[in-house]
């Protein structure tokens, strides 16, 4: 049995008896780690754990909390070869730059091709081990995997933008025939689970601010995986239009997906929320390519 089906058993134990039942299901059903399938120690994290911070200072750092949400469903191995992004950025698409000393500033990506939206930002670096755990988020639908993604999330939020910043957060929309076939959202769950981690009230507002029903996939694209960066701009032009253009006009938007690539997805967005009136769009991502 799989540590996710174990999870969901775990949760629903009584108060009283969650550490015996843990214990029990454990050592009947070791749990697997999602990712390299071996057999591991899960940490105990119950949804309520999650709920400790009381004010913005105390969640700015949720790191240690999203690694041991990510520890019941996967090995400390796999959890603790996810890479930060560190600074110095790209001052606008968030690349990471090698050189440790310099200061933020433009890529050459975004000199020759100035971006639609303003900043872009992520949570930890895209590479074998994070795509490893985002597929079997996205493809596997391991759902658990959207409160611990949520938490890094959110701390990447917090890092980056100030609590108040955004008036609206968009998880960027999947055609109807992918949500149909998928089950879910996966960036969208991943937001919603902001409520669950923190109580805090600018971040418990967040949610009022989460919508789905503003920006549309209006047009069926292939998947960006594998294309060029050329391909990229032309299957994903014109893909997204937005609904409920009063909800958008003057608003400072943050468009989140899973992860960034070329930045072709997330530009074609703001563009289709800039000119439906948006002050801002700012793009928040779980992963970044280096
Ligand atoms: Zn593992
Ligand atoms: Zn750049």
């Amino acid at each position: 049995m799989e540590s996710g089906i174990n999870l969901s058993a775990k949760i629903t134990a009584p108060n009283g008896l969650r550490s015996i039942w843990n214990s029990f299901l454990d050592t009947v059903f070791p749990p697997k780690c999602l990712v390299c399938r071996r057999l591991f120690q899960p940490a105990f994290a119950s949804p309520e754990s999650g709920q400790t911070a009381h004010t913005v200072t105390e969640i700015r750092d949720l790191l240690p909390q999203a690694h041991r949400l990510l520890n019941v469903l996967c090995c400390w191995d796999c959890v603790n070869a996810l890479m930060a992004i560190s600074e110095p950025l790209c001052a606008c698409c968030g690349k990471m730059f090698k050189q440790p000393q310099a200061d933020n500033h433009l890529c050459g990506d975004c000199i020759i091709q100035p971006k639609k939206f303003r900043i872009a930002r992520a949570a930890m670096v895209c590479d074998q081990q994070s795509m490893a755990v985002i597929h079997r988020f996205k493809y596997a639908g391991k759902t658990q995997l959207a409160m611990p993604f949520g938490a890094l999330m959110l701390n990447a939020y917090l890092r980056y933008w100030h609590p108040e910043a955004i008036d609206l957060i968009l998880p960027v929309p999947l055609h109807n025939q992918k949500f149909r076939s998928r089950g879910f959202n996966q960036s969208y769950l991943m937001i919603d689970s902001w409520k669950a981690i923190c109580s805090v009230k600018p971040v418990a507002a967040f949610n009022k601010r989460l919508r789905t029903d503003v920006l549309i996939r209006s047009k069926a694209t292939v998947s960006q995986t594998g294309l060029g960066r050329r391909q990229r701009l032309k299957n994903i032009k014109g893909a997204f239009s937005v609904r409920l253009r009063e909800a958008v006009n003057g608003r400072k938007v943050l468009v989140v997906d899973d992860v960034y690539t070329t930045g072709a997805t997330v530009d074609e967005c703001a563009r289709s929320l800039l000119k439906a009136g948006a002050a801002l769009v700012d793009v928040l991502t779980l992963a970044r390519a280096i």
